[in-house]
């Protein structure tokens, strides 16, 4: 756990040295990686031609959720401006986390981007485009819980949403026994409330978002594990990860991803 802590706070210093060394340069250079073309038009190949196809699973407010019929959150911002910079239209596309990266690897979607955590296991079935920002796994349990630390969970029933790495690391932390899983966090998060379980391991905005609306919950102090997010791609597909990486720089340099992650994370 140290070990991913300390990985997780040397790549953020590493990103602010870099986004620091960024702001000399002008902003309309195009980057060396992106294969856009000089009238925006996009050279790179994706699933549906003029398309950016985006695969996510949209139960996970304030990065993807619906508002009436949108699917809204930093992570489709994040989409459409890159969409905007390879000169693509962007289709997302709704469906369970466990299925995002099949999709990604058999080509129908061309980015997973779900807050989705890089991890070495994942590696091996998707790449992944630079980290565009930084979770923590976070313990959601009832006001007045006994539950007051992370040692406090070993021998109680945790929620998780299935297949996420707060699945994967409560599993391997306190024994796959003591782990239920769940399709949604919001459905984890209604079997705690209904005293089904004692506590739901969760994104920290997520869980955020969650414990403003609902009653009587609270988060613990202490963060269980830092990690970063960053969007899946189709392993080998050289042409988009350097194009969506190009452009996530240049989205980086000119702060339109810190406006997008300020405006969802007061
Ligand atoms: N960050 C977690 C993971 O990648 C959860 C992502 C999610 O539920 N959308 O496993």
């Amino acid at each position: 756990m140290k070990m991913k802590k300390l990985a997780a706070v040397a790549l953020a210093v590493v990103m602010s040295v870099s986004m620091l060394a960024g702001c000399g340069s002008s902003n309309d250079k195009k980057s060396a990686e992106s294969s856009t073309s000089a009238n925006g038009t996009a050279t790179v190949k994706t699933a549906k031609d003029g398309v950016l196809t985006m695969a996510t699973n949209a139960t996970f407010p304030p990065y993807e959720s619906y508002e009436g019929n949108d699917i809204v959150g930093i992570d489709a911002d994040i989409a459409k401006a890159i969409a905007d910079k390879l000169g693509l239209k962007l289709e997302i596309q709704d469906m369970e986390f466990n299925s995002i990266i099949t999709a990604v690897q058999s080509g129908k979607a061309d980015l997973g981007l779900a807050g989705m955590t890089v991890t070495d296991e994942r590696k091996q079935s998707v790449d992944f485009t630079d980290s565009y920002a930084t979770g923590i796994q976070s313990v959601i349990v009832k006001e007045g819980s006994s539950i007051k630390s992370i040692d406090d969970l070993k021998g109680k029933k945790i929620g998780v949403q299935l297949a996420t790495t707060g699945d994967i690391y409560a599993k391997d932390d306190f024994g796959e026994e003591n782990v239920e899983e769940y399709n949604k966090g919001a459905d984890a998060v209604m079997a705690l409330t209904s005293g089904k379980i004692d506590a739901v391991i969760i994104d920290n905005q997520p869980a955020k978002a969650f414990v403003k609306t609902t009653d009587g919950l609270q988060i613990l102090d202490t963060d269980y594990v830092q990690e970063d997010y960053a969007a899946a791609i189709q392993k080998g597909n050289t042409d988009l990860l350097n194009a969506v990486n190009g452009a996530l720089k240049e989205l980086k340099e000119d702060g339109t991803i810190q406006k997008i992650l300020d405006k969802y994370i007061k």
